[in-house]
């Protein structure tokens, strides 16, 4: 992880804060933020709690999912699609509707039938194990839906993406043998690391979250004990450090969460891993073990990023807006010097957008040189381009935050860029690999 060094962070001018120490160069308000680089808003005619997201916002949104999609298919994950609504008794069954009705939607009746705006994916994803039959040979079986689930917060409490009613969840279930359980927590631990390392994001700390007093969790001590002594075992087994925290348990079972905090410190849990024996149990899974006979699977809740609203907020809270190039709205901005070099720019960011990267022209339009490049100062790379570069097909690169790079044949300089974007690099322009193409 390469945490940002002390006073770059480009987003600081754009939202004024006074860069005079980390915490206030490094943090920021995401509903402002989002609002001013029109990424996402809200609407009171469509309601508290309910953001919409702008072209830009859907860029980074888009970008945050298919780099967790993609790591789930590098690590044996099969996604699925699972319907948002689903009938009172599917709740009753996985036990949210006796322990977690509070944050739930009143059913809806349809037909006689009494149906719910979903709490979570996991019942789904359950009933949708159970609808095939399952050899040991295929377990460990991990599951993963980026879906929607909704919360019923109160209005007061809502704001930004960090409480909000519909939430898209990035979530899996992993469907094993106990042996299995450790192994594949861990592997989940792994793919987090990666993510925050990839996000530039550093978790505040692990939290080992266990039940607390009080009717809220399922009753039943000894798989308590089983699943928060193989949690605590792949913790310990990980190096990192670690607490534990009482009452901060889901109903079903204990789970680790990665606590993430915004300026003030207040911390939220970004990601989580959670054994489960009750819902296996609730819903009477199983697969056949080489015995031939009917055993019961366990259930590994994980999520890598979270919601993709809480991973937005934190970022835009952590970077201001200056995010990794791979989900930065605009990655590359090109700035012909005059008229008469626009039609060179408008080429090069055809080819930049033919390689799949995000690119525009600013043009002389848009006001001065150094206007246009104040402008666009939270893009990654952005090459101004005269007559001297057009002649000679080269670019001369200026990094966000000010660093300038050597002219230098176009082609090898957007091969570069393109391999950092693809590689989802949190530094921009790494000096020790190669400055052209080959990585
Ligand atoms: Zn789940």
């Amino acid at each position: 992880m390469s945490p940002k060094p002390r006073g770059e962070c480009p987003g600081a001018s754009f939202c004024g804060h006074s860069p005079a120490s980390r915490e206030e160069t490094t943090m920021h308000d995401h509903r402002r933020l989002g609002r001013e680089l029109n990424l996402f808003d809200t609407d009171p005619l469509i309601g508290a709690g309910l953001p919409y997201w702008l072209p830009d916002g859907a860029v980074v949104r888009h970008a945050l999912e298919e780099y967790v999609r993609a790591a789930e298919r590098r690590a044996g994950y099969r996604h699925v699609y699972s319907p948002v609504l689903g009938k009172r008794e599917l709740y009753e069954i996985s036990g949210h509707w006796a322990h977690y009705s509070d944050d739930m939607y009143p059913p809806m009746d349809i037909g006689g039938e009494q149906v719910v705006l979903r709490p979570s994916l996991c019942p789904h994803h359950a009933v949708m194990y159970r609808s095939r039959a399952h050899s040991y040979r295929e377990l460990p079986l991990r599951m993963a839906e980026l879906g929607a689930m909704y919360r019923s917060e109160l209005s007061g409490v809502l704001g930004g993406l960090t409480r909000v009613r519909a939430i898209q969840l990035n979530d899996a279930h992993i469907f094993c043998t106990l042996d299995q359980v450790a192994e594949e927590a861990a592997a989940s631990l792994e793919m987090i690391r990666r993510a925050y390392e990839a996000m530039d994001v550093v978790p505040v700390r692990y939290r080992l979250s266990l039940p607390g007093p009080g009717g809220k969790y399922v009753a039943a001590p000894e798989m308590w004990e089983r699943s928060t002594a193989l949690l605590t075992e792949v913790l310990d087994a990980s190096g990192l450090a670690y607490e534990a925290a009482e009452g901060e348990a889901a109903f079903y079972g204990p789970k680790i969460d990665v606590q993430v905090a915004d300026g003030s410190g207040r911390e939220s849990t970004l990601s989580t891993v959670q054994i489960d024996f009750h819902q296996p149990e609730r819903f009477d899974l199983h697969y056949i073990g080489p015995d031939g006979a009917k055993h019961r699977p366990v259930m590994i809740h994980r999520s890598v990023i979270g919601s993709v609203e809480r991973a937005v907020a934190h970022l835009l809270e952590r970077h201001g807006g200056a995010f990794p190039a791979w989900l930065a709205p605009v990655q590359v901005v090109i700035l012909p010097v005059s008229e008469g070099d626009v039609p060179h720019a408008e080429a090069l960011a055809a080819r930049c957008v033919a390689r799949g990267l995000r690119a525009e022209v600013s043009g002389p339009e848009r006001g001065t040189l150094g206007a246009r490049v104040r402008e666009a100062r939270l893009v990654p790379y952005q090459a101004v381009v005269g007559v001297r570069e057009a002649a000679d097909d080269r670019l001369a690169l200026r990094l966000r935050g000010g660093r300038r790079l050597a002219a230098a044949p176009a082609e090898g300089m957007l091969d570069r860029i393109e391999a950092l974007v693809g590689s989802h690099s949190s530094e921009l322009w790494p000096d020790a690999s190669p400055a052209v193409s080959g990585e």
